[in-house]
């Protein structure tokens, strides 16, 4: 086959009317799939079904003899602090265990910087005449939708495999005071899976900004997530921002969501004793305590950091053949027309489609013609909109292997079909 840029008007002129058959073939089936949200499948719900019978009778008192069931405890058990400390690389002492939404967290601190400043601001976020974000694009759409709602200016920068571009990044710091903030996923990135580098990392919280109290939104929502091997150690954020004199910086958070149950896990969040002290501060009229009691739960199951690694090989081995069959779907469909790249990422969730630019509203509205839901055009990026409009983002997780079969099939044929409209207009 021959990459459809090269073809004549008469030759597209053909190849379309072979690809509205298929994709008449296609909606004639009557599909009802759904490729939008990364959530986990219920075998690897089944996984943690353990914890449904945990801490179990009688089974309330944490190693330090705390009561679970009863209040108190703002920072969370400390035995499920160790254990995710050593996975995220940081000290028992500077990481809270929360409630089950790290999202959750994330809004809160964008709320207090709001309402009461940072440690190290000179006035609350909400009095600054204008508060600017740096979003890495592609990018989660529900980050994008935190700062949105605050009227938080977006600002958005090309992310790649190893982190966003830096040399934009610390020009854009460097020189304005509004920039209060980036949003990162560091490890397995949504939805590209890029991996952040140590060197970006260090760049990051050594940076000279404008504005004194830069923070780093670093979630680490797949820290412990790989498709391929066991995951990479986290580098140490915290420290590495101290040693630069910019303890405060880095606001750490990650989940269980994806681990045991997305419902019902346990939120952490990581950053230096002066940030944490602020955030109790706050939080601590909210709430006289979390979910102490589905954190020794969470404690119990595990065991340890290895209880974690052994569990998240079983995930791994769940979802892995998921990624691959899809991957080789787009190869085999799209790979010789050359009207689209995608990653191929090692861990995470998803898999970023880039289709031919202004395709990509197209292929998702033709998809839904064939009830194939699709995450919606533009998502990925701040206020939805993709200035090429091409990226697509893929959640293969949710559906079963054969399902994700006939889905991607038909994701392939209504990406062809919006290619070869766009050439032949
Ligand atoms: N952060 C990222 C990057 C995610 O992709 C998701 C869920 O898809 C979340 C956070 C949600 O985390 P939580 O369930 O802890 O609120």
């Amino acid at each position: 086959m021959s990459t459809y840029v090269s073809l004549s008007q008469t030759e597209l002129a053909d190849v379309h009317a072979k690809l509205t058959e298929l994709f008449e073939t296609l909606k004639a089936q009557g599909l009802k799939l759904d490729l939008t949200r990364g959530k986990p499948a219920p075998d690897q719900l089944d996984l943690s079904n353990a914890l449904l019978a945990l801490p179990g009778e009688g089974d309330y008192r944490a190693a330090d003899g705390t009561d679970t069931r009863n209040y108190g405890g703002l920072a969370g058990l400390p035995e499920l602090r160790a254990i995710f400390g050593e996975l995220l690389g940081i000290p028992v002492s500077n990481l809270y265990a929360q409630n089950n939404s790290s999202l959750e967290i994330m809004h809160r601190l964008i709320t207090l910087a709001w309402i009461h400043g940072t440690v190290d601001g000179e006035r609350p976020w909400g009095a600054e005449e204008s508060v600017k974000f740096l979003c890495p694009a592609p990018g989660y759409d529900r980050h994008f939708a935190i700062t949105a709602e605050f009227g938080i200016e977006m600002i958005v920068v090309p992310l790649n495999p190893d982190g966003p571009d830096m040399a934009v990044v610390k020009d854009l710091v460097a020189n304005d005071p509004s920039i209060k903030g980036i949003w990162t996923v560091p490890k397995y990135a949504n939805p590209t899976g890029a991996v952040y580098s140590e060197e970006v990392t260090r760049e990051l919280v050594s940076m000279p900004t404008a504005a004194p109290d830069f923070r780093i939104f670093w979630d680490d929502a797949y820290a412990v997530h790989p498709l391929v091997g066991d995951a990479p150690s986290d580098p140490d954020v915290l420290g590495m921002a101290a040693e630069a004199g910019h303890a405060n910086r880095p606001y750490v958070l990650a989940s269980t969501s994806k681990i045991t149950f997305a419902g019902a896990g346990v939120s952490f969040f990581g950053a230096s004793t002066e940030n944490l002290a602020w955030y109790g501060k706050y939080t601590g009229l909210t709430s006289i305590g979390p979910d102490k009691v589905n954190q020794l739960r969470h404690a119990r199951f595990f065991g340890d950091a290895e209880g974690v690694r052994a569990h998240m090989r079983k995930h791994r081995d769940l979802i892995a053949p998921k990624f691959a069959r899809v991957l080789e779907i787009l190869e085999a469909r799209l790979g010789a027309a050359k009207v689209a790249s995608w990653s191929e990422p090692t861990g995470g969730y998803f898999i970023s489609l880039d289709v031919l630019d202004g395709t990509a509203k197209r292929t998702i509205a033709l998809a839904k013609e064939a009830g194939i839901a699709l995450t919606a055009a533009g998502a990925t990026f701040p206020h939805g909109k993709d200035p090429h409009d091409s990226n697509i983002r893929l959640a293969p997780t949710f559906p079963s292997i054969d399902e994700l079969e006939t889905a991607m099939d038909g994701v392939a044929t209504c990406v062809l079909l919006a290619s070869a409209e766009k050439l032949m207009s």
